[in-house]
């Protein structure tokens, strides 16, 4: 009786080692811990002392003292594969929410799809790999239209069903990410150029039918940029630039789909470049605002200033928002440019009316700008953050960036006027509709175009304009900035003829801070009155 318990004891034992065996070789696998190893050779060496002590039972009568022996061997067993088992069961745990975090971490949480992230990781290795591959960045037109005028509840369906829509056109073997927004980006493994053409035709007939999206049916266009590896770039930087690059060029001319060639002759080699280096540059905050005094010709006080954006060079030149803002009016980093501005205009302005006297701030907003409802809560933001008087603040907005579409653009203004913020029509009377904006638009400034205002002391017909739209603006009630006076002459004729304020490089041309922060000195100094002869800033 004794002999059977013993053995059967020492049995149950030696069967727990042995399940013990294969748990304990898989952490030995997938752990780096030594220590593991030897707790598996300790196994093994129990399974070889549990055989001899169960031979040495069967082959001598069994004592009470062997009995005893044998149950606390069954119980050892027990304790190791428990602790085997456990501790395996923790690290499968534990591996798996590691895992699932790196997943989440390279995922895009509404599209499911892979996420910036895991992209460039991707691109990277395949770079490292060196087997040819294509990169294409696609790109939705007027997705933001979508997304103002049905909401971004239906936006963010669309983005959904477009990204299971490419993800299903795919081989296996390629990989679709969304970088943000409405920017889809892919690798197409193994392709030449031509395969890699079929593939964005296959892209562009996926978009083809509409998506259906709660009541409605959504047709929708993707712009798309390839770029081949090697060809077109050796590292991702050059890559996904010349993407960028034919992708913006597929918008510009309502292509489907471009093929990088650096050779792209529908853009001059300077917007490429500009286009190219604009994200770097708001990245490295290379841009600077410069502030032009607005002042009353009446009394020589003060106004206000107006933000002018500049981007200096390494080399010393500066390119004037003239050349660059036209370039990317289109594209999406307007928005970005335009947040940037509004927020050191709002800070500087604080500033200013803190430590000197209430000042204006005047900012120029581009088309896409107008169309912006995510713009005025921005504005909000900022102004919460610098607190001044909303009523100190001005959007400048040309004629033509209504004109694209007025009734969203007439959506934001009066958003924007019923934050108490002032709106002024900037570059006034170069545009078609300048009459029926005056009467449709809750603007209450007026800003002549410096076209008109320049030649006023030697053309007669100027002179006759610019003073019939002085009076026209006074009769609806609005005030009138001229924009470009340059002399003293000019500035007199405006002085006789009331015109509310003035701006040009008579007063002072537009300067940076510092330079504004010592106009400002000599402005409180002379009495709050504009020294307009003499002061003459070395910066243009
Ligand atoms: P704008 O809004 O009509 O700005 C006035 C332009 O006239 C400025 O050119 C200014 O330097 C120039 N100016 C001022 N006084 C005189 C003068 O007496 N004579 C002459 N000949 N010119 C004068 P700037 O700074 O080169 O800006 C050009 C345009 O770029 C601006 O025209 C505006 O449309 C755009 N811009 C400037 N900054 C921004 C910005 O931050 N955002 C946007 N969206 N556009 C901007
Ligand atoms: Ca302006
Ligand atoms: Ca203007």
């Amino acid at each position: 009786m004794i002999e059977a318990a013993s053995v059967l004891f020492v049995l149950c034992g030696l069967v727990f080692l042995a399940l013990a065996v294969k748990p304990s070789y898989r952490i030995c696998q997938s752990i780096e811990y030594r220590s593991w190893y030897l707790l598996f050779i300790l196994i093994l060496t129990f399974i070889l002392g549990y055989s001899f002590f169960l031979l040495v039972l069967l082959s001598n009568p069994v004592t009470f003292l062997e009995l005893g022996l044998s149950a606390i061997l069954a119980g050892g067993g027990a304790f190791v594969i428990i602790v085997i088992r456990l501790s395996l069961s923790s690290m499968t745990q534990i591996q798996k929410n590691a895992d699932a975090r790196y997943v989440e971490a390279r995922s895009d949480p509404l599209t499911k799809l892979y996420n910036r992230l895991y992209f460039s990781e991707y691109l990277n290795q395949a770079i490292s790999k060196g087997a040819p591959f294509a990169i294409i960045m696609a790109d939705l037109d007027r997705f933001k239209e979508i997304n103002d005028t049905l909401g971004h509840a239906v936006g963010d369906k669309l983005l959904i069903q477009i990204g299971d829509r490419i993800q299903n056109s795919l081989l296996k073997s390629d990989v679709i990410a969304r970088l943000g927004g409405d920017e889809f980006a892919l690798i197409i493994n193994n392709v030449d150029e031509s395969s890699c053409l079929s593939e964005a035709q296959k892209l562009t007939d996926v978009m083809e039918d509409a998506f259906a999206i709660d009541d409605h049916l959504l047709v929708i266009d993707m712009s798309i940029g390839i770029a081949m590896f090697p060809e077109n770039g050796f590292d991702s930087e050059a890559l996904l630039k010349n993407a960028d690059i034919a992708m913006y060029v597929a918008k510009q001319n309502n292509q489907n789909y471009v093929l990088y060639d650096p050779s792209i002759d529908t853009l001059s080699p300077k917007k490429i470049s500009v286009i190219s280096k604009i994200n770097d540059a708001l990245l490295e905050q290379e841009f600077e605002l410069y502030y032009q005094p607005i002042l009353s010709p009446a009394d020589n006080r003060l106004k206000g200033f107006e933000a002018l954006i500049r981007w200096p060079q390494a080399n010393g030149t500066i390119i004037s928002p003239a050349e660059f803002i036209p370039l990317i009016e289109q594209s999406r980093f307007i928005g970005k440019i335009t947040r940037w501005v509004i927020l050191q205009a709002i800070q500087k302005a604080y500033g200013w009316n803190r430590d000197y006297l209430p000042v204006c701030m005047s900012v120029n907003l581009s088309s896409s700008d107008v169309l912006d409802k995510e713009l005025v809560p921005y504005i909000r933001d900022c102004l919460e953050r610098y607190p001044i008087s909303p009523s100190l603040l001005c959007f400048e907005i040309t004629e033509s960036a209504i004109m694209l579409n007025m009734e969203r653009a007439k959506y934001v203004i009066y958003n924007l006027t019923s934050m108490g913020v002032t709106i002024a029509l900037d570059d006034f009377g170069t545009g078609y509709s300048s009459l029926s904006l005056l009467r449709e638009l809750p603007a209450q400034i007026i800003k002549i175009d410096r076209s008109f205002v320049m030649q006023i002391t030697a053309n007669l017909e100027d002179f006759s304009i610019v003073k019939s739209m002085l009076e026209l603006c006074h009769r609806l009630g609005k005030e009138v900035v001229a924009e470009g006076v340059e002399t003293q002459a000019i500035f007199e004729e405006l002085q006789n003829i009331g015109c509310d304020y003035i701006q040009g490089y008579y007063c002072s041309k537009p300067i940076n801070y510092d330079d504004t922060c010592v106009w400002l000195d000599s402005y409180i100094k002379n009495n709050q009155t504009v020294i307009t002869m003499g002061y003459e800033p070395n910066i243009s």
